[in-house]
C-alpha cells in the first residue's frame, strides 16, 4: 500500500497525520471551489465567440482564453481521481502546476504570433 498523499509505501492509507490534513484539506478545497474550477477552466470558451466579432483583437481574446484556465488550474489544482490514485496527490498537483505554466507559456506565444502576423 502507499500513502494516498506523498506515495511513498506505508502499511496504511496515510504514511502520517501530515499527509492524512494535507490530503483532507485539499479535498475540502475541491468540494469548496469545485464551481469556480469549472467557470475558470470552460468559461473562456465562451469567449471564442465574440472573438470572431473583433478579429483586430484576437490576440487579446487568446490571452484570456489561454491564461484563465491556466491560473485557475495552478491556483486550483484539480486533477483526475486516476493520476491521484497512480501518482498520490502530491505529485499529481506538481504536475497540473507545471500543466497550467506550460499553457501560460503556449498561451503568450500564440498570442505573440497572432499580434505579429495578423
Ligand atoms: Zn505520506
Amino acid at each position: 500500500m502507499r500513502c494516498k498523499y506523498c506515495n511513498e509505501k506505508c502499511a496504511t492509507d496515510f504514511c502520517g497525520y501530515d499527509c492524512m490534513n494535507k490530503y483532507e484539506s485539499h479535498y475540502a478545497l475541491v468540494k469548496k471551489y469545485a464551481g469556480v474550477f469549472f467557470l475558470g477552466v470552460l468559461g473562456p470558451i465562451a469567449l471564442v465567440v465574440p472573438m470572431f466579432f473583433f478579429l483586430e483583437y484576437m490576440f487579446l481574446f487568446v490571452v484570456v482564453i489561454f491564461i484563465i484556465p491556466a491560473i485557475t488550474t495552478m491556483a486550483l489544482p484539480f486533477c483526475p481521481q486516476e493520476q491521484v490514485d497512480y501518482s498520490g496527490l502530491k505529485k499529481t498537483i506538481h504536475q497540473c502546476r507545471l500543466a497550467g505554466f506550460f499553457i501560460i507559456i503556449m498561451g503568450m506565444s500564440m498570442s505573440l504570433l497572432i499580434a505579429l502576423f495578423m
